[in-house]
């Protein structure tokens, strides 16, 4: 799938629409959820377009990755999720529930999680 450079968070990337940050640094965005599923639930961007794991994998320069990588954990901790644990998670693609076409991890916390994978409606 190309990278459709609309899409909403490319928007917040760029400031045209606001997010409530919880961290910034030079590769990455972390924001709140608008829509929580959970006490905590924040969405960690790359600051580049990519639309998921697979092509960020395949393309993004290794300081990129890797500085994607840090920030997701020091958003958690920053978070306080260290203890008692939480969950992060992306969605890829139509099976996996991908609604926006822009990498990001959900974080979630602040509660007993639950069953990993949801059944199949
Ligand atoms: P996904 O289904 O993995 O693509 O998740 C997309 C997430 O983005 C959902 O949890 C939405 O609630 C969230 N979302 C959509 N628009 C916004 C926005 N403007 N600000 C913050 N979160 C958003």
């Amino acid at each position: 799938m190309a990278y459709d450079p609309n899409n909403i968070f490319a928007k917040i990337l760029r400031g045209d629409i606001p997010c409530k940050t919880v961290y910034e640094d030079d590769f990455a965005l972390a924001f709140h959820d608008i829509n929580p599923q959970a006490p905590i639930h924040v969405l960690v961007i790359p600051k580049a377009a990519y639309v998921s794991i697979l092509d960020f994998t395949a393309e993004a320069p290794a300081e990129m990755i890797a500085g994607f990588f840090r920030a997701v954990g020091t958003v958690a901790r920053q978070l306080g999720l260290e203890e008692p644990g939480f969950r992060m998670l992306a969605n890829i693609g139509s099976d996996g529930g991908q609604e926006v076409p822009h990498l990001h991890i959900h974080l979630f916390g602040g509660r007993k999680l639950g069953r990993m994978v949801a059944k199949a409606d």
